[in-house]
């Protein structure tokens, strides 16, 4: 029985979903899988598991709901613990780092790769009576392989007489690939749709499609809160960054003061609060991540003694343009510093008689308690603006947003089809993005989406739909880990949308090189691979395969904190400001010589590239712990923005070994010693090891038997995977000596100035 307040009774009355629940539970009694579609903010994910308790789902077993995002997980089981009125230890959350699962836990929110990790360990999850799949429609890699893998354990279970059901929730977008898709479901499943209230919403396109939609972003929020009446604005930028800088600029144009009157206490609280998310939250995470973990606090305990980044006390560049960790605390800087701020309000002629604006943030890392802030009510006479990265597109639903500025960009991952390694790129969203963002405008009343793009652009460079993330990545990481559940062929694996054959080959043809897969030897030979113990190894790391084993093998040689920064490193783009192909003449770059000087001599030296990376970071974190970091960057040639984010890197990393290795007690050193000699031999055994599908060999004079040949070899390298000849990019220190072979990070087509035809350059 379950006793909810009055508000939340009342609250959840006004959801649609609530006069389904008859429906809706009795579709689920009558069928193990069943789909769910509704629009974003019709109560699925709160009321959902909510019936499947109150129709007796946690009396023996769990009732398991997974998400793609983080922030979701956290916050939707603290909401369903609250409306339900029960502890977070009965309904609880898991993420990766972190939790509140306890042995009373009968409803358990959890990020899709946590139950995909559980699958490994009890195949057919035993301890669950149901599993929602929850958003199905972000099409996430581990949902969609969990949405392969459940439709069989269900059928598993079925016939053991212990029924599991399946439950998969979307928004109302591309059903078709889970049900139209024979291979995964024989017998479709039923689908029933939530009818949702929808005000109708006016859509305003821009004339112009402007690059810097962050200004416009800006000046139309401006705009909007002067001329427009009441109803809340939630504008859709690409990262927290962007974010960070709008909620800044924002509260300095509509001032939020607290006022002394009547009820200090609260105003003075929620003030406070507005303005002390100064801590980066990813920081924050990792610092939960740390002191959460019982694991990690035993560890954290023999660490205490080795010299470690202060994670409360580092300090980045906070400037305008590069503050990107901690923008924030220069929020808390306007604040205090409230003459010049009051200087800069003079600017805006009409501000002073303005009403004040309750500006937060919403981005995944975002602490969860700094993210609930956006369902409570702005304070009295303020009006609410959530800047938000698209995290509020479909996962979190803000009450009373009347007005949506949308950006009409996306972050999106991109991954280097040569190295694997990942980039971060700003696209435009898809059409479907883009109508799902003018939906949060209409869920209370009628409502209005500014699109900070063109008609023409949007019916023309948009996308239908973003492509589900499986057909976008590279697999290896992906097949290995699905071997290690003991999936042979992958090939035949019911994915709701399948990556492509060659994308499945070359994942497991690089995977055999690795040595994280060997073919099986049967007669019946099917060309079947099956992991092996070093593939078992590797799939613990959560980095790309080729990382992984280098972290394996260095934990052998005792070279664990130099390989997690040197993987740390190899995974960040562009630390180092690029010496450009065209500087042929060598003393034209100015950061060369302190390259060739981080290079080193003897077998540093021969360690190329990766070993600058590596000095380069070293030397940067001290300089960092001294307080000096910006202006090494500068005079160095590194970007700041990169060597901040190897930090995260080296910091997740470390952690996560920390977990699964016993007594390494390993920690993030910013005053880490360069490695000697012997140990930068063995760097280079290892780096060998992770790239050996990517090596190159000089061209001997042999191969070349006129002058025309001379001509277009000269200094050229083979490697395997062209028929070109490449050549060593400027920036490499390697460029003097021109190693006989050499290992190279990637290859890609320069465009060469003065008429001169296109190169193949290798670069790090
Ligand atoms: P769906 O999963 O269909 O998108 P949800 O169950 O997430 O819908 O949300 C239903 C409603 O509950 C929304 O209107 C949302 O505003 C409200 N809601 C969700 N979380 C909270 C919260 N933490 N505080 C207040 N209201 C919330
Ligand atoms: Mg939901």
């Amino acid at each position: 029985h379950v006793e909810r307040s009055k508000e939340i009774q009342a609250a959840r009355l006004k959801l649609p979903i609530l006069g389904e629940e008859q429906v809706i539970m009795e579709t689920i009694n009558e069928n193990s899988i069943i789909i769910l579609t509704g629009e974003t903010g019709s109560g699925k994910t709160t009321q959902v598991p909510q019936f499947l308790y109150e129709a007796g789902y946690a009396e023996k077993k769990l009732i398991g709901i997974t998400e793609p995002r983080r922030v979701a997980a956290i916050s939707m089981s603290k909401r369903v613990a609250t409306e339900m009125n029960l502890g977070t230890d009965v309904v609880s959350y898991l993420i990766r780092f972190e939790g509140n699962v306890t042995n009373k836990t009968k409803i358990k929110f959890m990020t899709d790769g946590v139950l995909l990790k559980e699958l490994e360990n009890d195949f057919t999850l035993t301890k669950y009576s149901v599993i929602i799949l929850d958003e199905a429609h972000e099409r996430s890699v581990y949902t969609d392989i969990l949405v392969g893998l459940l439709s069989r354990i269900v059928l598993l279970r079925e016939k053991r007489n212990d029924p599991l059901k399946l439950i998969i929730m979307s928004a109302t977008l591309r059903v078709e690939d889970f049900t139209k898709n024979k291979k995964l479901f024989k017998n479709v499943p039923p689908v029933l749709s939530v009818e949702t209230r929808q005000f109708p919403v006016t859509i305003h396109f821009n004339k112009h499609t402007f690059d810097n939609y962050e200004e416009e972003a800006y000046k139309k929020a401006v705009k909007i809160h002067r001329k427009l009446p009441e109803g809340g604005i939630l504008i859709f930028l690409t990262g927290q960054h962007e974010v960070n800088n709008l909620v800044r600029k924002l509260r300095k144009a509509f001032p939020y003061h607290r006022t002394d009157e009547t009820n200090t206490e609260k105003t003075k609280e929620s003030s406070d609060a507005h303005y002390s998310d100064s801590e980066d939250g990813d920081e924050m995470d990792m610092k939960k991540a740390i002191q959460n973990s019982k694991k990690a606090k035993k560890k954290l305990r023999s660490m205490l003694s080795l010299p470690q980044i202060s994670l409360d006390n580092y300090k980045l560049p906070t400037d305008d343009t590069d503050a990107d960790l901690l923008d924030d605390s220069s929020i808390k800087d306007d604040d205090s510093d409230s003459d010049s701020e009051e200087e800069d309000n003079l600017s805006f002629v009409d501000l002073k008689s303005s009403q004040p604006m309750w500006v937060l943030p919403l981005y995944s890392l975002l602490p969860s308690d700094k993210q609930s802030r956006v369902f409570e009510k702005p304070p009295e006479g303020a009006r609410l603006c959530v800047v938000s990265t698209n995290v509020a597109e479909t996962s979190l639903t803000i009450p009373n947003i009347k007005y949506v500025i949308d950006s009409g960009r996306v972050k999106t991952r991109l991954y280097d089809k040569v190295t694997g390694v990942s980039s971060f790129v700003v696209t435009f969203t898809s059409k479907a993005g883009a109508n799902q963002r003018a939906g949060r405008a209409g869920r209370t009343a009628p409502g209005y989406c500014y699109r900070l793009y063109s008609s023409a652009v949007y019916e023309n460079e948009f996308d239908d739909i973003t492509v589900p993330d499986i057909q976008k990545k590279p697999v290896d990481d992906l097949m290995l880990q699905m071997k290690c559940m003991g999936i042979d062929k992958v090939i035949n694996f019911p994915f709701p949308s399948p990556p492509d054959l060659v994308q499945l080959q070359t994942a497991e043809y690089k995977l055999k090189l690795l040595g994280a897969l060997e073919a099986v030897e049967s007669s019946k030979s099917d060309k079947l691979t099956k992991v092996t113990p070093l593939g078992q190894a590797i799939s613990a790391f959560p980095v790309a395969p080729r990382f992984g084993k280098m972290l394996a093998l260095s934990h052998q040689q005792s070279l664990l904190p130099y390989t997690v920064c040197m993987v740390a490193a190899l995974s960040v783009q562009e630390v180092l400001i690029e010496v450009s192909q065209e500087q042929t003449n060598e003393k034209k770059s100015k950061w060369l010589p302190t390259r060739i000087k981080w290079a080193g001599a003897g077998n540093s030296l021969l360690l190329g590239d990766p070993f600058v990376l590596l000095r380069a970071v070293g030397e940067s974190e001290y300089a960092g712990s001294e307080g000096k970091l910006k202006e090494f960057c500068e005079t160095n040639g590194l970007r700041p923005k990169a060597v901040a984010e190897i930090r995260k890197l080296r910091v997740q990393l470390t952690n996560e070994i920390n977990l699964s290795l016993n007594d390494v007690g390993l920690c993030v050193d910013p005053k880490m010693v360069p490695p000697t000699d012997h140990q930068a031999k063995l760097l280079r055994q290892i780096l060998l090891a992770g790239m050996g599908d990517q090596v190159a060999k000089k061209i001997s004079d042999d191969e070349m038997k006129d002058s025309d040949d001379r001509q277009r070899f000269k200094y050229g390298y083979r490697s395997p995977e062209m028929e070109e000849p490449v050549f060593m990019h400027a920036s490499s220190v390697l460029r003097k000596s021109k190693p006989e072979w050499v290992i190279y990070q990637e290859i890609f087509e320069t465009d060469l100035k003065n008429g001169a035809s296109k190169k193949m350059c290798m670069r790090g």
